[in-house]
């Protein structure tokens, strides 16, 4: 069984074509600038010449035609038929308060996506014109919705509720939500296989540190609280976005430097993070290399990364009355053994050693706890395009 993967933004389209039998990526690509001049289609067939296509894509409709002919070329394809698909999994953003899991797309749902505009304006709208390119493309082929918030539904109040006036909640929604939700539930529920915890008995802790990032608490399997909100701007320090901060800061600037709302919070999600601290870079290997070059301000930036991710561990046992298991995945998650050392350390009080040799091994499941850790630490690689893949196929 085969099943195509689609991750639809404003301007780009990205897509994986995977092998079930295996879970082997026979395909993968991406379409940028979609509706802007100079489209490019980059298609990577595995174990064949990259495709690189300069072609109009006035909407995605187009764009999502050339994926599939690249995907069926004579050349660079590895289906030869469209109906070897068999069902299209789409990463949609918001599901809003709607759905706790992923679901076949039917209109229903195609409204709930809609009406989750306004809590996703940037990538709900692309989402939705991503599952009606493919319906129109492939005709009787199931899509299916997978949420970035689904997997967070399982919060309660007292995680979701912000604390100002409960009509807001009631009128528009307004509450915490929590995204990256495909790779904490692909990373808690590997946590719990991997280390081979009580599914019944669990309390994990997933560190999703990525160029966004997030974390949750995990109980037996369903999460329970997660650092981001209403938005993607809540919670940890990000590559540029602020994370937590006092609102009062947004009237601050605004007055200070002349602003309107909309351009302070364009700040706090563009021009923020560890980029607006250190004034280098959004991307952890610059902000180290400036560290060791000296630079002060790279310094306080990682610093402060690193005592906010300890920060939230320290409330999520709290919030769990205790932990069995630490995870770190994504881009730093993985990859960068400095920034765990630096969280573990502030986490002797729970009683966590890390075995530094472990603690260096790159690009696969691995526990780095040391032999006397009262906690368990892993590292377990995320990939939303195989959760998506795997989500897809179970509900078909
Ligand atoms: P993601 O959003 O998951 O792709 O993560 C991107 C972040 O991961 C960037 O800040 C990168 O600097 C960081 N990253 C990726 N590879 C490495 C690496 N080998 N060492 C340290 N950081 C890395």
């Amino acid at each position: 069984m085969k099943i195509l993967v689609i991750n639809c933004g404003s301007s780009s389209l990205k897509y994986q074509l995977i092998d079930m039998e295996n879970e082997e990526v026979l395909a993968k690509g991406l379409c940028e600038r979609i509706g802007i001049a100079g489209s490019k289609l980059t298609h990577k067939p595995a174990g064949k010449d990259v495709l690189e296509k300069e072609e109009a894509m006035p909407d995605h409709q187009v764009a999502v035609k050339l994926v599939l002919a690249a995907l069926q070329d004579k050349v660079y394809g590895v289906i030869s038929d469209v109906n070897e698909i068999a069902a299209v999994g789409h990463r949609v953003l918001h599901a809003g308060k709607y759905y706790s899991d992923s679901i076949v797309v039917n209109e229903d749902v195609k409204k709930v996506v809609r009406d989750c505009f306004d809590l996703g304006p940037l990538h709900n709208p692309a989402n939705l014109i991503g599952i009606e390119a493919c319906e129109a493309a492939m005709p009787g082929i199931p899509n299916v919705a997978v949420f970035d918030t689904a997997f967070h539904q399982t919060m309660p109040e007292k995680a979701y509720m912000y604390a100002i006036p409960y009509e807001y909640y009631e009128k528009y929604d307004i509450r915490r939500y929590g995204f990256h939700g495909t790779s904490h539930r692909f990373v808690s529920k590997r946590t719990i296989e991997f280390g081979k915890l009580n599914p019944d008995n669990s309390k994990v802790i997933v560190c999703h540190l990525g160029n966004g990032g997030s974390i949750s608490a995990v109980v037996n399997g369903k999460c329970v609280d997660t650092s981001m909100g209403l938005t993607p701007l809540e919670g940890l320090i990000m590559g540029t976005r602020s994370g937590d901060l006092d609102p009062a800061v947004v009237q601050y600037i605004a007055n200070k430097e002349g602003k309107d709302v909309n351009e302070v919070i364009n700040i706090l999600n563009k021009k923020s993070g560890i980029f607006g601290i250190s004034g280098v870079s959004s991307d952890f290997r610059d902000v180290q290399k400036a560290q060791r070059e000296g630079n002060k301000r790279a310094d306080i930036a990682v610093e402060a990364f690193v005592y906010r991710v300890a920060k939230y561990i320290g409330a999520y046992v709290a919030a769990m009355n205790g932990v069995d298991a630490i995870t770190f995945t994504a881009g730093v998650g993985e990859n960068d053994a400095v920034i765990r050392n630096a969280i573990c350390s502030y986490l002797g009080y729970l009683g966590v050693t890390v075995d530094a040799k472990k603690n260096e091994l790159r690009g696969e499941e691995v526990e780095i706890s040391g032999a006397d850790s009262k906690v368990k630490v892993y590292v377990i690689p995320t990939n939303e395009e195989l959760a998506i893949a795997r989500e897809t196929k179970a509900l078909i």
